[in-house]
């Protein structure tokens, strides 16, 4: 791949996130394979001998504030000069996704990106006085190819949603549930809400979550108060993907193997549309959007007026280095923009 000029309304910016130790790796006697050298924001794999570089690497005692504040922050900040923003957490189930994102909110503890992107929000609704502002949250979870409505009131499987494409109104999803919020409360509520509707009545929990997507939209409608400006509308995805981890063998047999091909898919179409859009002559080309209901669904999110962050997780053991090697790999492919 040449160098290429970048699309100056289409930018991906990849943070790799290197969680500490956790306690079933300690017992297993594993050790920590990566090292950082922060000044070049550059991660290296010692026990192979490999090295990436990304826009940041945060090493295993980075706190959620720094996370936030370095690279999220001013990602977040494109939103209110109306570009649409996508947060992905990428990486193998267990390696800091949900930690990262905060996607299972309980109003405790160290908060992760996405209440910390929300009182962001709500700072600048505050502060600003040129615009009034009408923001809706919808929560979806994608999985099979299927997607769901995690704030409908009905049960889990009567909520189930297409997509829809035609030209006055872009991507679109009929009957999706879109709540109206006033207050960063209202957002964590419904955060909540759907994210403890996302994990009951499977026996399965993790199983399902770590192979499905979640995603939480922010619609944002900017109103003009004043002719000399321009009405805005923006939409924030923050979307905490499906391990990265390929199905294991063992695992595949009937409805288990269905669900291990749609997710390889999901990420697979992802990383290939990720691809496209930092390739000038893909670019203005053909870009496999439609591959895939994950990327139909952040399509306008995705090309277009947008700006992507990808934060890739990692495990610093030893006994994970194939499934960081893989996702450095993916990470790369997206970085090369
Ligand atoms: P994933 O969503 O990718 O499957 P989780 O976010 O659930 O992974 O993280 C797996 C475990 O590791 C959890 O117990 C989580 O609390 C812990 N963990 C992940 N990232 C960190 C971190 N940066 N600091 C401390 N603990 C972490
Ligand atoms: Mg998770």
């Amino acid at each position: 791949q040449t160098m290429n000029d970048v699309n100056d309304t289409t930018s991906v910016k990849v943070a790799v996130r290197i969680r500490p130790l956790v306690q079933s790796e300690i017992s297993k006697g594993c050790k920590e394979v990566l090292d950082v050298i922060e000044e070049n924001e550059q991660i290296l794999i010692r026990s192979i001998d490999r090295s990436f570089t990304f826009n940041h690497v945060l090493p295993s005692h980075t706190p959620q504030n720094e996370l936030y504040d370095r690279c999220v922050k001013p990602v977040i900040a494109n939103l209110y000069k109306g570009y649409n923003v996508t947060i992905l957490a990428y990486g193998q189930t267990g390696s800091g996704k949900t930690h990262s994102m905060g996607t299972t909110y309980k109003g405790e503890g160290d908060m992760g990106v996405i209440p910390r992107a929300i009182s962001d929000i709500f700072d600048f609704v505050r502060e600003n006085f040129c615009y009034d502002f009408a923001i809706k949250v919808s929560f979806i979870e994608l999985y099979q190819e299927v997607l769901y409505d995690l704030l409908s009131p009905k049960p889990r499987d009567q909520t189930t949603l297409e997509i829809r494409e035609d030209t006055v109104r872009g991507i679109h999803i009929p009957g999706l549930t879109e709540v109206p919020v006033q207050a960063a409360s209202d957002v964590l509520n419904a955060l909540t809400r759907g994210s403890t509707g996302r994990v009951t009545g499977s026996t399965a929990m993790n199983a399902q979550s770590s192979r499905s997507h979640a995603i939480f939209c922010v619609n944002i409608s900017m109103n003009k108060k004043d002719d000399s400006l321009e009405n805005k509308e923006v939409k924030l995805y923050l979307v905490d993907l499906a391990g990265s981890e390929r199905q294991k063998k063992t695992g595949a047999i009937g409805n288990t193997f269905k669900e291990g091909i749609n997710i390889n898919k999901g990420l697979f179409v992802l990383g290939n549309v990720i691809s496209c859009l930092g390739d000038d002559k893909a670019q203005h080309g053909f870009i496999p959007y439609r591959d895939s209901n994950l990327t139909r669904l952040l399509k306008d999110s995705l090309g277009g007026n947008s700006v992507t962050l990808m934060i890739a997780c990692v495990s610093p053991a030893d006994y994970n280095v194939d499934e960081t090697l893989s996702t450095l790999r993916y990470a790369d492919r997206a970085r090369k923009i």
